[in-house]
């Protein structure tokens, strides 16, 4: 991948797995600990890039702002959010592959992205209620 822009390069050194973060966030984090990280208009267009090449997915929660997190080149996952406490589970890889492919073929769309996020409690917020 040595095509990417080096804003590209910058940022992802920047991004750690298992960890969703919004433009902003990421350009605050980039600009507390370097003098040379990216303006933010300069971290969007990036993330962008980095999203056609797949090497982060956008993960979008209820108050419709993108995130963003790094994964392995071409994979993706989908997520379990607490609604009481936050708590974000990340499933080990798309779960819904062979269900998108059964549907893609019975209507003959071709089907370019997906969102997906699951909301409900987690396991220790559900104990607390049960009570
Ligand atoms: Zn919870
Ligand atoms: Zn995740
Ligand atoms: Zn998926």
């Amino acid at each position: 991948m040595n095509k990417l822009p080096s804003s590209c390069k910058f940022i992802l050194q920047f991004l750690k797995y298992n960890e969703i973060l919004s433009a902003q966030e990421l350009h605050e984090r980039m600009r507390l600990s370097s003098s040379k990280a990216p303006s933010l208009s300069t971290t969007y267009r990036s993330l962008e890039i980095l999203l056609k090449e797949k090497q982060v997915q956008s993960v979008e929660f209820r108050d419709g702002e993108k995130r963003f997190e790094l994964v392995k080149i071409g994979e993706h996952h989908h997520h379990l959010i607490c609604e009481t406490c936050g708590t974000i589970v990340h499933m080990e890889e798309c779960s819904i592959i062979h269900w998108k492919n059964r549907i893609s073929e019975e209507h003959g769309f071709l089907l370019k992205q997906h969102v997906m996020e699951m909301f409900g409690l987690c396991n220790l917020c559900t104990t607390v209620t049960d009570q």
